[in-house]
């Protein structure tokens, strides 16, 4: 007889999602944190894109500390001295809500505590050292020489999913399956965030950013997010090229992405509240590991779910998302007392079946396009030259908008076969 039906490692998004719907179909079940309180050293940009949480949390968007909901979404390409962007401003954002800002410190003390509160164990302070395994079956959790045993265990420790690995479930990671994200938090008066975004109260404002002018040519994305009374703003590199630029250290990238000529004034006056740093799950379809085995699964980023696209960087949404489902499939375990391979391997039909898996499988390879130098440098520095041809006035004749954006695209070496290839392969993966 086990201690517990299930253990939940990790009190992110996603074992916390999962721990909340395990608890309230009366479950017993242990959810296990290595941070004291949780989410104290976890970071995200941060917006919570989606709805998911509704499914275990009715209302929750009241009573969750979300920051601002998302009412201007832009997306913008930065070379040294321009910004070209495009800003998405709509009522129905408003009305739709489906993105929040978030501090995970928050957000995951409060997620915690909604999963004691619907009934399951959490212990803050341990880190699991690794599975315990009988004849081929996970039967518990091991932490220095102690053992808690369960029917099942459910692992969302994270983008650095080190029992998972040191279980031999799955493979170690490659410089392909992560980026390193390094963020900032700024504190503001609400009241100044507002006017310089132009802000009604509760309204956010979330950008990402392409740099296509930091030192040594090195390719990462920005992003910038506005909280309540701060703002959140940040890098991310993918490892594999900041391995290629081992001169370059992303201490220097951030500082070079915040003394921008447009991002510096947006956190002027503002004082540092935190600096954090944490890998980012980024190696997509490729990097995802066999979901389920004799008693256990894998969710969240440990099990590879997370999207970027350049445009959005999401992942909070997959773990959510997945750690109900790993929760709904330990409940229909459950119901038959049958914890083999065999009956979770509907964990991956569910999976299959939702928008995780989909859009896992739809974005296959995105990485090899958006870490890319055509991305990064060519398009930057084409835009740039296209706006300052529309835009200069220099009292000479005019050309005809596809003059100058033939002459924007051939400045930038855009009209070759192999960069035609590029845009076509960009194209088909986006
Ligand atoms: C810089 C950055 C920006 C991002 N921006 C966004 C964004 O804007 N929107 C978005 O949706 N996503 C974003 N993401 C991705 C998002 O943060 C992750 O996809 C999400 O946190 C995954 O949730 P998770 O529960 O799987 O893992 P995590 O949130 O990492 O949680 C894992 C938990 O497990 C715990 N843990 C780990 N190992 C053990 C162990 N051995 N024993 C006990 N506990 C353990 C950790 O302490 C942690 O609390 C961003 C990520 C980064 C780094």
């Amino acid at each position: 007889m086990s201690e517990f039906d299930a253990i939940v490692v990790g009190a992110g998004p996603a074992g916390a999602s999962a721990a909340i719907r395990l608890a309230s179909s009366k479950k017993n079940v242990l959810l296990v944190e290595k941070s004291d309180p949780p989410g104290s050293k976890n970071v995200s940009g941060g917006v919570l894109w989606g709805n998911g949480l509704s499914a275990i949390i009715p209302d929750w968007e009241k009573s969750a500390p979300v920051e601002r909901f998302v009412d201007t979404k832009s997306v913008a390409f930065l070379t040294q001295d321009s910004k070209i962007g495009i800003d998405f401003s709509s009522k129905k954002l408003e009305q739709k809500k489906t993105g929040y800002t978030v501090l995970r410190a928050r957000l995951d003390q409060w997620l915690a505590r909604k999963a004691k509160e619907a009934g399951a164990m959490v212990i803050n302070g341990i880190t699991v050292e690794k599975l315990h395994i009988e004849n081929g079956k996970v039967t518990g959790i091991e932490q220095d020489g102690d053992v808690i045993t369960s029917d099942t265990v459910i692992l969302c420790e994270g983008a650095n999913p080190r029992v998972a690995i040191n279980s031999g479930l799955r493979k170690p990671l490659t410089d392909h399956d992560v980026a390193i994200g390094v963020k900032e938090v700024i504190k503001l008066p609400e009241n100044t965030i507002n006017e310089r975004f132009h802000l009604k109260s509760g309204a956010g404002f979330a950008c990402e950013y392409v740099l296509g002018y930091l030192k040594g040519g090195v390719e990462a994305g920005g992003f910038l997010y506005t909280n309540k009374d701060s703002i959140s703003v940040g890098i991310v590199v993918s490892m594999s090229h900041l391995r290629k630029n081992d001169a370059t250290h992303t201490y220097d990238m951030i500082e070079e992405f915040t003394a921008h000529p447009y991002i510096a004034p947006l956190l002027q006056g503002g004082e540092m509240q935190e600096y954090s740093a944490h890998m980012v799950q980024e190696g997509g379809f490729s990097s995802i590991p066999k979901l389920y085995g004799n008693g256990y699964m894998i969710a969240g980023d440990s099990a590879g779910f997370s999207f970027s696209n350049g445009l959005v960087l999401q992942g909070m949404n997959y773990a959510i998302d997945s750690g109900i489902a790993a929760a709904d499939t330990f409940a229909a375990a459950y119901d038959k007392k049958n914890f083999t391979e065999n009956a979770l391997k509907s964990y991956q039909d569910r999976l299959e079946g939702s928008y995780v898996m989909k859009d896992m499988r739809s974005f296959k390879g995105i990485g090899d396009v958006t870490w890319s130098p055509f991305v990064h440098k060519k398009i930057p520095a084409m835009l740039e030259s296209l706006m300052m041809g529309l835009f200069m006035e220099e009292g000479r004749p005019k050309k005809h908008m596809t003059r100058m954006l033939l002459d924007a695209l051939s400045q930038n070496d855009m009209l070759r076969v192999s960069s035609l290839m590029d845009a076509y392969r960009m194209m088909r993966r986006m």
